[in-house]
């Protein structure tokens, strides 16, 4: 069968893959002049170094299956996320641990009376069934923390209260009674050494596949592909016709530096008036390479416009309710399958979003055949 698959990011690229290998004729597109969609790499010409143009991507999860797949197509090397963010005039660690917890408070604490400190003085326990955002700080952490770490950050990040947004999303960190510093908890989490533009550039690198950059949707090409795989937002492909989903878009305010500038790949701002979220210094995310120069990004969210890049799904109640009409419009279309963060309109990690893309092969194969096995 002939496949048209629109967007040449992880989704497209995981799903191209496995059913070109299954005799399928795949033909991906990207409006984009490059692959790998917002984990696009690429090397700065001046400094050399390895640049996340979209905002830094950690690969890590605990899915053995998806590690392996990754380490198929790219060199992982370790590494791991140690994040600082700048508050007032000091510097924590993040996530929460002993050491952001000692330091805050000014005291030596070991973990279990850290976490009876926490517990007893800080953390609001009349909150037993946390909500929102702002509940589940106060339930966990407590105000203070909240206030320095937390609230600032995420009101610039989402635009909006705290109070509104899902507990969900800060469920993401974890918060330890220990000195590990490590950002996320996965088993797995490493870098490719080439970047993940090279690694999805070996994805889609099978002879029943062509890639077509720089290249608009049409409706003319889905009328001559036997199925649609739609990378794009789920809204655009229906032309917006229910309303705009809410995005977050991101603005980064690049410079070049000599040597080291901030010594950390990534620091966080958690002042409601510092206006940025973070700075990211590229050349930190990989440190078994050495340059002279450095590449860094201030970042700054804001409402994402008709033409700016959707980043972040904001799915609060208004963006529920209208996502729910778009679902019951996609799930009653039949000859297109809409997958990954913007096709389904979800905060996806890579992971995440290469093990839905490999648990939708077999329905696809089910449906449209697999010539390897006849
Ligand atoms: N967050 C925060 N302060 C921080 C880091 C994160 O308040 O210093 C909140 C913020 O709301 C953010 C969420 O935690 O959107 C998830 O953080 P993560 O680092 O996973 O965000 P990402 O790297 O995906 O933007």
């Amino acid at each position: 069968m002939n496949f048209l698959i629109v967007g040449a990011g992880l989704s497209g690229a995981v799903l191209g893959r496995e059913l070109a290998q299954a005799g399928h004729k795949i033909t991906v597109i990207d409006s984009r002049s490059h692959v790998a969609g917002n984990c696009h790499t690429e090397r700065c010409p001046e400094t050399g170094v390895l640049v996340h143009v979209y905002g830094p991507h950690i690969f890590h999860t605990d899915d053995v299956q998806v590690w392996d797949y990754v380490n198929a197509f790219a060199q992982f090397l370790p590494y791991r996320n140690r994040v600082k963010s700048t508050v007032g005039s000091a510097v924590y660690s993040l996530p929460v641990n002993l050491h952001t917890i000692n330091q805050f408070f000014g005291k030596t604490m070991r973990p279990d009376a850290a976490r009876a400190f926490i517990e007893e003085t800080q953390a609001d326990t009349s909150i037993t069934d946390p909500q929102s955002f702002e509940e589940q700080a106060l339930r966990f952490v407590g105000r203070d923390l909240y206030d320095a770490f937390f609230r600032g950050y995420t009101e610039k990040q989402w635009g909006c209260s705290p109070t509104q947004l899902p507990a969900s999303i800060l469920k993401r960190l974890p918060l330890r009674f220990n000195y590990d510093d490590n950002y996320f908890n996965h088993q797995f989490q490493g870098m490719p050494e080439q970047g993940y533009t090279a690694m999805v550039e070996a994805m889609l690198d099978h002879p029943n596949i062509d890639v077509h950059l720089d290249t608009a949707f049409t409706p003319e090409m889905e009328a001559r592909a036997d199925h649609m795989i739609w990378s794009g937002p789920l809204d655009s492909y229906f032309n917006y016709r229910l309303g705009r989903l809410g995005y977050r878009t991101l603005d980064f305010e690049r410079f070049t530096a000599e040597g080291d500038y901030q010594g950390c790949a990534v620091m966080n701002y958690g002042a409601r008036d510092v206006p940025y979220t973070r700075i990211t210094e590229h050349k930190h995310f990989a440190p078994w390479e050495t340059h002279a120069g450095t590449v860094c990004y201030r970042e700054f969210a804001r409402a994402c416009g008709p033409d700016d890049i959707p980043y972040y799904p904001i799915r609060l109640v208004e963006e529920k309710a209208l996502l729910g009409e778009y679902e019951a419009l996609a799930q009653a279309n039949d000859g297109v399958s809409f997958v990954g963060r913007l096709g389904t309109y979800r905060y996806l990690d890579m992971d995440v979003t290469i093990r839905e893309a490999l648990d939708m092969v077999p329905q696809f194969l089910e449906r449209f055949g697999d010539q390897t096995t006849v």
